[in-house]
């Protein structure tokens, strides 16, 4: 037997909730259920590898307020640590991992993706990826049991926790197989300014080298061996070596399922089933090619489009579905500053660096950067840049704009504004 859930929204985290919010706004008053495997109500995903790891406690959507609250104020049926399994996709019937079927009338797929793990490194103790936290709250606890702390990986994940577990004191290495961290978005070189800043503050950087097994003792990590015969004593090993959508539960519903749910420009991916979020992959009209983007603010943004995407389709707003073409944004604390970046910078064929000063005893490195092709600038990056500038960059980002103006306006958005 199949129950009516109205419109479900499976995975229940930044894109999830805003979709629902959205639903609820935009004058939906049916059944809304939310489906999440995790067993908390969401809370935020970036202070995890900040605040979380410094030890400055769970973020706040998890620590305080009336737990029931949301589902109260939006007259939600949220079922916690429940799984999808399923999804027949022109009948829009849901299976739940408890057996129940549920007859949707459309459904939201925002589930996210789930960390990529090294072979043989499952259910090794001391081996840890962090998404969720739980996992967050299980790394600190061995955080602070004080030894030596290897981070595979140098994207925006490990430089943040290789910088949390340094502000512990430890003794941390980061290991990356790029040339330098996050080279993939920055750029070698600035890949290597952000190398000199964990290096200024202690971290040990091992670059282009992969991580070929692990040292165990007694079923716990010991170390991390690396190509070239090197072995890093690790207590603590962290994996940030990316992520995987989590689009398993889809399997045989006939969706396209090649990195992340493949989705037109108005995020629908079959009559009455849309996606938000990290797992999205969608037709970005601005940009004129697909995209899926594991960000923040990117996740609430198309939670909300998604939902009045929904709407129209179901006719509950009188208005043509919107095309979704955000502009980007990540934001990554490390050692007190932060980067912000805007638009598309990995790939760049052309990269200008506007400023990028290292980081001194007393001052914070300081950066700016224009990445594109031949023709247009596409994306910006800057360290340590006040609000009013940032906002400017966006503006280049959101163009495309022509490289020309692109530098003159990044120039006069950082004059003044360090
Ligand atoms: C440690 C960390 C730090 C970050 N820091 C930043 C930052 O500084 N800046 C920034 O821009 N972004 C940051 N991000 C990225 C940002 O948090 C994500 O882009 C955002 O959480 C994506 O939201 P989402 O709702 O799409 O997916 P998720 O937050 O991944 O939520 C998906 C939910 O769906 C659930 N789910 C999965 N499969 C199923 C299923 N079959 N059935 C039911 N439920 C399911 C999952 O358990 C999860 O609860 C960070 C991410 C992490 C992990």
């Amino acid at each position: 037997m199949s129950a009516a859930a109205g419109i479900v929204v499976v995975g229940m985290s930044a894109a999830g909730t805003a979709a629902a919010e959205g639903l609820r706004r935009g004058g939906y008053d049916g059944p809304l259920t939310l489906i999440s495997e995790e067993t908390r109500l969401p809370y935020e995903r970036p202070p995890l590898s900040k605040a979380v790891l410094a030890g400055d406690g769970p973020p706040d959507s998890e620590a305080g307020g009336d737990p029931g609250h949301l589902e109260q104020r939006l007259s939600l049926d949220v079922r916690l640590g429940v799984r999808a399994t399923a999804l027949d996709v022109p009948a829009r019937r849901l299976t739940l991992g408890t057996g129940e079927e549920l007859d949707c009338t459309a459904v939201v797929v925002a589930t996210g993706v789930r960390p990529r793990r090294l072979p043989g490194t499952e259910g090794v103790a001391g081996v840890h990826v962090l998404r969720t936290l739980d996992d967050a709250l299980a790394l600190r606890k061995d955080l602070v049991a004080g030894g030596p702390v290897a981070v595979v990986g140098g994207g925006v994940l490990g430089t943040e926790v290789a910088a949390a577990a340094r502000g512990l004191g430890l003794d941390v290495t980061l290991i990356t197989v790029d040339d330098q961290p996050m080279a993939p978005v920055l750029g070698g070189s600035l890949g290597l300014l952000i190398a000199h800043e964990h290096r200024r503050h202690g971290v040990r950087v091992r670059t282009g080298r992969t991580v070929t097994g692990l040292l165990t003792a007694g079923g716990r990590v010991a170390g991390v061996h690396l190509d070239g015969q090197e072995l890093v004593p690790a207590d603590v090993v962290v994996l940030a070596v990316g992520s995987v959508p989590a689009t398993d539960w889809l399997a045989g519903s006939g969706l396209d399922l090649t990195d992340g749910v493949g989705c037109d420009a108005f995020c629908a991916a079959a009559p009455g089933v849309f996606a938000a979020g990290d797992v999205a992959r969608w037709w970005h009209p601005r940009y004129g090619r697909t995209m899926r983007v594991e960000h923040r603010m990117n996740a609430s943004e198309q939670g909300t489009v998604v939902a009045r995407n929904v709407l129209a389709s179901l006719g509950v707003i009188d208005a043509p579905p919107t095309a979704y073409a955000p502009v980007p944004y990540f934001w990554s604390d490390q050692y007190g500053w932060r980067m912000q970046a805007y638009g598309v910078t990995a790939g760049a064929d052309r990269v200008e660096v506007l400023r990028a000063d290292p980081g001194t005893p007393d001052r914070p490195p300081k950066m700016l950067a224009l990445y594109g092709d031949r023709d247009l600038a596409r994306g910006a990056v800057s360290i340590g840049l006040r609000p009013a500038g940032t906002r400017a960059l966006r503006a280049v980002a959101a163009g495309p704009t022509d490289w020309g103006r692109a530098l003159d306006a990044a120039r006069t958005a950082s004059n003044g504004n360090w």
